[in-house]
Order: C-alpha cells, then structure tokens, then sequence
C-alpha cells in the first residue's frame, strides 16, 4: 500500500529528528490562535530544545508534502553563509532536494505554489 502523505512526513521528520505537530481543528493551537491561522500552512520552530515543524490544516495533500518540506529545508541551511534575499529559494530547493533523497516526488503545482507562498 501507498504511503500516504501523513506518513511521509511522519518518516522524514523522524530521520531528521524534527519534532512533528499536526494542528487539528478545536485543538489548542486552534483555540489560541484560531483556525484560520494554521490553514495551509507549515511552521517552522526552533528553539534550544526543539527542532519542530506544526503542519497545519490543509485540503490538498500534496501542498501539505510541499510545505513540510520546504520547512525541513530551512532546518538545513546555514544562514550566515546564505544571502537573506536567497533563504526561501534555497530552503525550497534544499527542501525538494531532500524529499528527492527520501523516495518522494513532490508535486510541481504544489512546489509553484510553497514559491508564491515564501515570496509574501
Ligand atoms: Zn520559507
């Protein structure tokens, strides 16, 4: 049987050591922040202890593959040798390099559309 996006994500997080949080609607997160805020949408948090990726609501599950892994490439990239203007690009590039590396093929709509995401 076919993985599924879910765990896809689930697998690569777990070789990469990130701490995964899938943001479900009236969950905490919700609560506080409310819905809205988590739709399509992937965050990336760091902190002494924590290397974590939320993945937030999403509809289309190859936007979700895209996203993540677009955040799992800034867990990659060493700022101080990257040019600011160049992060999302690279951390889109590395990302879908990445996701190359573990077996998946992320969509090319759903890469076009984490590059209109990154510029805003
Ligand atoms: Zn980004």
């Amino acid at each position: 049987m076919a993985e599924t996006a879910r765990e896809q994500i689930e697998r690569v997080a777990k070789g990469c050591k990130i701490k995964l949080t899938f943001v479900k609607p009236d969950d905490a997160y919700c609560m506080t922040d409310g819905e809205d805020f988590y739709k399509n949408k992937c965050i990336l948090k760091v902190d002494v202890k924590t290397n974590g990726i939320i993945v937030g609501l999403f509809e289309d599950e190859n936007r979700m593959l895209a996203s993540f892994f677009h955040q799992v490439g800034h867990t990659i990239i060493d700022r101080s040798t990257i040019e600011t203007s160049d992060v999302e690009k690279e951390a889109i590039k590395r990302g879908d390099f990445l996701a190359e590396v573990h077996g998946i093929t992320l969509d090319k709509a759903a890469l076009a559309w984490v590059r209109s995401q990154a510029k805003k």
